[in-house]
Formats: structure tokens, sequence, C-alpha cells
């Protein structure tokens, strides 16, 4: 089946083409250097460039897929969550192209697509990576169950992450932020350093280069007794720390200074989303490995348990361990977390999805990926069909994957 996917959740107007879960095409609008100028996302300056961008990045998307309009079996586009403003004007697109074709209308939650990123295959069929010891094959529904219950680990601008994947649709959260996502310390951070926006690229980039022990930072929430994140705290430490420096030291090696922030900084960051990934999956598995620093493991698993029987993972309180771990986000980008997070996943015996690179950050393949198992799973039901029910869908800004 031929797909067409629209995202437009934030600061990219992105379309892809899919054939089943092959991306044909997928075609990205960046408003870096419009955002560039104020430092961030301006949702006016947002909307205004996907309303220019859309037309012309659906039609380059069929060029690119080698594909007519009306080839198209399905139009997916992101209902949230996102900036409302900027959510409307693809769903207002993918509404009229719908109506227009008259194809259904599979309305997709984003965060939904960056869990099953992993699962895209280039347009020869490729998966970026295979996991260890576990070639899935065409994705049907027999194909899925092998892999699922999942854990999905993901890393955003505005999000980190653990979810429980219990099934397709069937998501629960085991540890989030309280505060920043880890995207976000790694773009404040970046602003402290003087580097534009988004900051997370350069500081991995500097922080190949650096070393660790110069600089002194937090591992935030390590060991910690709840299975949160928080990123506040590090954010502070590393405003102190560089003020502490400007005022002390001038005459060192600028660059090398900065080079060493950012590594202790990116290990830092790597740390504390691997100890909880260690914590959550030896959770799940009922057995404390010698990897696991938690002070009280019966909470863990106590509290993986409460979150996963009274989410909508699994109908019932049994608790499988993960056949598979996911992983997803734009700072999955950093080579030291995904190594990190394939190490872990090769210790548990578990196979590792990671997405391609340019899958990893906002983009529409993922959104088409997930409406494409949608109907693999729930059949055409799943799909809006008749013009009244495709005009109702509405942008839900705040919609989340799991409660
Ligand atoms: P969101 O959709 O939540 O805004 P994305 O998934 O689009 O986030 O990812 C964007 C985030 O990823 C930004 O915060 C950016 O700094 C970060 N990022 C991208 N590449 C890297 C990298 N190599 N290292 C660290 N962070 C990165
Ligand atoms: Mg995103």
């Amino acid at each position: 089946m031929i797909l067409l996917a629209i995202d437009t959740s934030c600061d990219e107007t992105s379309v892809a083409v899919l054939e089943d879960d092959r991306v044909l095409a997928s075609v990205l609008a960046t408003q870096f250097d419009l955002h560039r100028q104020y430092g961030g996302i301006m949702p006016s300056v947002s909307r205004r460039a996907h309303e220019e961008n859309i037309h012309g990045t659906y039609l380059e998307a069929l060029k690119r897929a080698r594909k007519d309009e009306k080839d198209l079996d399905y139009i997916a586009v992101t209902q949230g969550p996102g900036l409302a403003i900027d959510l409307e004007v693809g769903i207002r697109y993918a509404q009229d192209l719908a109506k227009r074709l008259r194809r259904p209308l599979i309305p997709v939650n984003h965060m939904e697509g960056h869990l099953l990123s992993g699962l895209l295959r280039n347009r020869a069929g490729k998966l970026f990576s295979k996991g260890v010891g576990v070639d899935i094959g065409k994705l049907t529904t027999t194909a899925l169950d092998r892999i699922f219950p999942a854990l999905g680990v993901l890393v955003s601008g505005k999000h980190t992450e653990i979810v429980y994947i219990g099934g397709l649709g069937g998501y629960t959260k085991l540890a989030y932020t309280l505060d920043d996502a880890a995207g976000e310390a790694f773009d404040k951070v970046g602003r402290m350093l003087g580097f534009g926006y988004p900051g997370g690229p350069v500081i991995s980039e500097f922080a190949k280069s650096g070393h660790l022990g110069v600089v002194e930072l937090p591992i935030p929430m390590y060991r910690s007794k709840e299975l949160r994140f928080s990123f506040s705290g590090l954010k502070t430490a590393c405003l102190y720390a560089l003020k502490k420096h400007d005022a002390e030291d001038t005459a060192g090696d600028k660059r090398q200074y900065v080079a060493d922030f950012a590594r202790q900084f990116e290990f830092s960051v790597v740390s504390a989303i691997s100890e909880k990934v260690i914590r959550v999956l030896d959770a799940l598995h009922g057995t404390k490995s010698e990897l696991n620093n938690s002070l009280d493991f019966e909470k863990d698993v106590q509290s993986v348990r409460d979150a996963i029987s009274t989410g909508c993972a699994s109908g019932s309180d049994a608790v499988s361990p993960p056949r598979a771990i996911f992983a997803g986000g734009g700072v999955i980008n950093n080579v030291r977390l995904s190594g990190a997070l394939s190490r872990i996943a090769k210790r548990y015996k578990t196979p590792f999805f990671l997405p391609y690179p340019r899958f990893r950050s906002d983009n529409a393949a993922m959104i088409g990926l997930a409406a494409y198992l949608h109907i693999l799973y729930d059949g055409e039901e799943y799909a809006l069909t008749n013009a009244e029910d495709i005009e109702k869908v509405e942008r839900i800004p705040r919609l989340s994957v799991a409660g």
C-alpha cells in the first residue's frame, strides 16, 4: 500500500511517501535559519513557513517517490502533540487532500511515530539496524508479535521517556522527565556556550575531542529513589561551572575547555539515561543485574508493575520483559547515547532498533509507518473514510502517548 504522510508538529514541514514500511521519499523543509535568528522556535513564524512550504514539499515528495497522487492509498497526518497552530496547517492540508483524492485519512500520534521509527526501512527495504539476532523480515502482525512487548527510549527536544510498548497502541510511560527534556538541556547549555540553535549537535561534535574529569558536573537523579529524569539541576550546574571558569581562568585553551565541558555534559546526560534504562530493564526482568545501582530494587519493580497494570499497555497484570528495544528522538543522534543503549541491549540479549539518522528528529516517514502498522493490526476501521469524519479531525496539541 502507498501512504502519504505529513508532519507539521513543530519547526519542520515534512512530507513522506511510503510503500508499506519502505520509505520511497522523505522531504523536509527546515526552518532552522528562520529560528536561528530568534534563538528558538517562534510559533507565528513557524506557521507561516509551514503554509508557504507545504504544497511544494508535497509535490517534491511525490516526485522523488516517482508516484502520482492517484497512486496514494492513504493520507496520514500528525494530530499531536505539537504546537496547535503548526499542527493545524498539516491537518488542514491532509483533510483537503483526502477529500479531493477520496482517500482515507489516518490521524497519528507523533510520539508513536518516534517510538516505532526504528522499524522504518529505506527504499531498498533495509532496516538501519537489524537488531541482535532477529531479522523480522516482512513486517506482519506475526513478525511484530515476536518483538512486542518492547521498550521504547525516546530522547528528543521535548521528551525524555522510557515507554513500555505492550503492543501496537498500548503504551505506558515507565520513566519521564520532571522538568527539561534532554534535548532541551543540550540546547540550553549550547546557548550558554555561545552556540546557535539547536546546540545539541554542536555539543556532541565538541565532545568528541573532549576529556572526562576536567570539568565537574553532576549526573542528574543518579541513584534517585524514583524512576524519573530531571535535567534542570544539571543545566544550573553548567551555568555555575562556566561562570566559575570565566572568573578564574582566562589563559587556558578556550576551545579545549569547551570540548572538555561538552564531553562531561554529554557523559552526565548519557549516564542519567543509561542508569534508568538499566533499572527499568531489571525491574521488568525481575532480577537485579550487576550494572544496576538502584537503592531500592523492589520499589523499582513495584513502580514498573503498577504503571503497567494501571496503564493501557496490556490487558493483564502480567509483566513480560521486553523482546526488543527501540530508540527514537533527535538526541539519539548523539553517538555516545546510541552506543550506550546498543551495549545495554546487547547485555540483555535484546534486539535493538535504531532508526536511520534522518528519521530520528521530527519527520513524516515515522508518521506513515505508524499509520501503516495500525492498518496492519486494526484493519481499515482505523482509517477515516467519510468526509464528515475527516472534517472532524482536530489537532490535539497535548496528545500523550500514554497515561
Ligand atoms: P522534538 O520533536 O521533541 O522537538 P526532535 O526529535 O526533533 O525533538 O530532536 C531535536 C533535538 O535533538 C534538539 O534538542 C537537538 O539539539 C537534539 N539533537 C539533535 N542532534 C543531536 C546530537 N547529535 N546530540 C545531541 N542532541 C542532538
Ligand atoms: Mg519530535
